[in-house]
């Protein structure tokens, strides 16, 4: 793939997207869906899709999962409004594959939530209990602990819940074939171009030049910290995956054959799923993590991370001892303080961030929402409670004194006195808790 030329000097357009992972990608396919005639200039610092975009895990989901948090934050009807949107951009995720003959390896399958230790069993109680109480009990069910094992046969799964709707995808595919249709259709995009400052008047400035524009769409993920103005709004974690050689044995021997996404209940998750040409995926959100914009240089690849996670990978699939693990990489998560992720405007600047490890099927939402707000109409998508909500910030302190390293220490003891049946000390309890009692919900 040929990186496209970097903006030298000066240029116009109606909308400038910053920013070429699916939000911005997204946002500009609406955006020219809307207003085919619109000037629309996407400016991306690297290359589309090399971001998280292009090298996440590949769950495709709704955000059923946050039913719990939207009932309380914002009522039933409005979190019922935002859990259908979210329906809507998984399927339209698959069907605009469809329709662009894109193969992205979409494969719609349930996720399953799993409890590997005692502690774990019915933390997904709460989403099963919000679907419910929401009028839809069919969205997420609890399963036995025969039914979880029917669906995947891990020694480590005591019990579980199955969420309806949801789908895996290949993810560079998605992101370089969602860039491969924005170009075909001549849409004007600069790579290797690094914006700089956000103006006012809706344009942009870069290291050569400035973008005059009516409107900017902010859609570079944890960088968002980085701009004047929202730098308490995120707080930003990271998150690694080892890749197996193909393992068809393995998978038929697990009975692992469905396609479900499957990820665990502790507080930094495991997450796993199998791919179209027979691998296990298996990630781990227990990287790097940062409040206030002390983001850790270790966010891409740290190894002591990446080892960690093989680990869990063969404790939880012991079939896998001996087999190779071919790819390994990691990246920043942007961690909205709600755990939904949160979209708006000021002034000519619209801004979508926070995914908190559900990205790939809410950015499709996303894009449909700040293409609204950049041409300023309003419908029910703008309505949706996930744009400007209540405003909710990472505290400076004492997040920021006990900072991210500490409280990341203090998750990963807990999680590893509970892997072991242990409760963990009173201390390592009081910091881990320490986010959840500023009202502050961390990744998955
Ligand atoms: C290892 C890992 C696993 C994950 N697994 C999953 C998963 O299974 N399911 C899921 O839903 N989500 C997952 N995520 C999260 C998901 O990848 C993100 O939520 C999603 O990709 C966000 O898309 P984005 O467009 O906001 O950000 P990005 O993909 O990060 O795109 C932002 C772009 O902005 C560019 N940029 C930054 N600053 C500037 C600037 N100043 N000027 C111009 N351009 C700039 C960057 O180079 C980047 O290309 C995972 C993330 C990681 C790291």
């Amino acid at each position: 793939m040929v990186p496209t030329r970097p903006l030298e000097g000066d240029a116009s357009a109606d909308v400038v997207v910053v920013g070429g992972g699916y939000l911005g990608l997204w946002t500009a396919w609406r955006l020219l869906e809307l207003e085919p005639e619109l000037d629309v200039l996407l400016l991306e610092a690297a290359i589309c899709g090399h971001g998280p975009s292009g090298r996440n895990g590949g769950f495709c989901e709704t955000l059923w999962g946050d039913a719990p948090t939207l009932r309380e934050r914002v009522g039933d009807a409005a979190g019922l409004a935002v859990c259908r949107a979210s329906e809507d951009a998984v399927r339209g995720i698959g069907a605009w594959c469809e329709e662009n003959g894109l193969d992205a390896w979409y494969r719609p399958a349930p996720l399953l939530r799993v409890a590997t230790t005692e502690s774990q069993l019915g933390s997904w109680d709460d989403s099963v209990g919000a679907a419910a109480a929401l009028g839809e009990p069919d969205e997420i069910t609890a399963l036995s602990p025969e039914e979880v094992r029917r669906r995947c046969d891990s020694p480590l799964f005591l019990g579980g819940a199955l969420q309806r709707l949801n789908a895996t995808v290949q993810p560079a595919r998605l992101a370089l074939g969602l860039r491969a249709k924005l170009l075909e259709r001549g849409m004007r995009i600069h790579e290797r171009t690094e914006v700089t400052r956000l103006c006012e008047d809706g344009g942009v400035e870069t290291r050569f030049g400035r973008v005059r524009a009516r409107e900017n769409v902010l859609a570079v993920n944890s960088r968002t910290a980085g701009f004047p103005g929202y730098r308490l709004a995120l707080a930003v974690a990271s998150s690694h995956i080892v890749l197996t050689e193909p393992v068809p044995d393995v998978l038929d021997e697990l009975g692992w054959t469905g396609g479900e996404a499957i990820v665990d209940g502790r507080t930094l998750v495991h997450y796993t799923r199998t791919t179209d040409d027979g691998r296990i995926a298996f990630g781990w959100g227990g990287g790097a993590m940062g409040f206030g914009g002390r983001a850790s240089a270790r966010l891409e690849l740290d190894r002591e991370v990446v080892a960690a996670a093989r680990v869990s990978l063969e404790r939880f699939f012991p079939q896998l001892r001996g087999r190779a693990v071919t790819h390994a990489w990691g990246g920043p998560i942007d961690v909205s303080p709600t755990h939904v992720p949160i979209f708006g405007s000021r002034g000519r600047t619209h801004h979508g961030f926070g995914f908190t490890g559900n990205g790939v099927g809410p950015s499709y939402l996303g894009g449909e929402i700040l293409a609204r707000l950049a041409l300023d109409r309003r419908d029910d998508r703008t309505r949706l409670a996930l744009v400007e909500p209540e405003r909710a910030f990472f505290p400076p302190e004492p997040l920021r004194y006990a900072g991210g390293a500490t409280i990341r220490r203090a998750l990963l003891a807990k999680d590893a006195a509970e892997d072991e049946g242990r409760a963990p000390g009173a201390l390592t309890a009081l910091v881990a808790s320490l986010p959840r009692r500023l009202g502050l919900n961390l990744p998955r």
